[in-house]
């Protein structure tokens, strides 16, 4: 009985590591602290880090969203963000799907008044495209209550890693580590990596390939 019991808990465990194996191979995670405390050298050449290329799932150049956990005000201040993104760089659409699909971007809000104001964790398929990502945002950081410029800006910067951004190595961009800038605007350089990294479909409209690039310069 005992045996049987445990056989079948070692089916389930070893179940489990296989699909946690298959969809994360690799996870990447931003965190966006704030305030923003580590200052990065505006001389060099203006550039965004590139962190990862969309799969299959952009082949219909549409990505699929949910946002969970978050107030009716909060909730428009995200869909604002994706808008915004979709109006400038014009080469995809978001869509939302509800929370029996799996969305590509799942976005919700955390409670827990900590030292971090938006985080977004990147899963890999085992070819090593993005499979999905999840943005956390904060409605109070530090004990403090974030305003609803700042949490549209920090939506849009995780918005940016989601769609496999790193960070710019300039101020006034929206990419930038620097959180008190708070460069609310998407420039052509964001527009422009994001395009590069996703060329296969975005470019040459062909099948997936990953952009081994890791910095785009602008
Ligand atoms: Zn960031």
């Amino acid at each position: 009985m005992i045996g049987h019991a445990l056989k079948k808990f070692i089916r389930q465990l070893s179940l489990l590591f296989i699909f946690f194996f298959i969809i994360s191979l690799i996870q990447i995670n931003y965190n966006t602290i704030y305030p923003a405390i580590n200052q990065k050298s505006d001389d060099l050449k203006r550039q965004i880090e590139i962190c990862c290329t969309w799969g299959q799932k952009l082949a219909d150049r549409i990505l699929t969203y949910e946002i969970n956990n978050a107030k009716p005000e909060l909730t428009e201040l995200v869909i604002s963000a994706l808008n915004y993104w979709e109006q400038n760089i014009r080469v995809i659409e978001f869509k939302e799907v509800g929370s029996k699909e799996q969305a590509d971007i799942k976005i919700s809000f955390r409670n827990d008044n900590g030292k971090v104001a938006g985080q977004t964790i990147t899963n890999f398929d085992s070819e090593g495209f993005i499979f999905n990502a999840k943005i956390l945002l904060a409605e109070k950081a530090f004990g403090k209550q974030l305003n609803k410029n700042l949490i549209e800006y920090i939506a849009k910067h995780e918005i940016g890693h989601a769609l496999g951004l790193g960070h710019a190595n300039f101020n006034d961009s929206l990419m930038s580590s620097l959180v008190y800038h708070s460069h609310n605007e998407i420039s052509d350089c964001e527009r422009e990596a994001f395009m590069e990294v996703n060329k296969w479909k975005l470019i040459e409209n062909s099948l997936p390939k990953i952009n081994k690039i890791k910095t785009y310069f602008c």
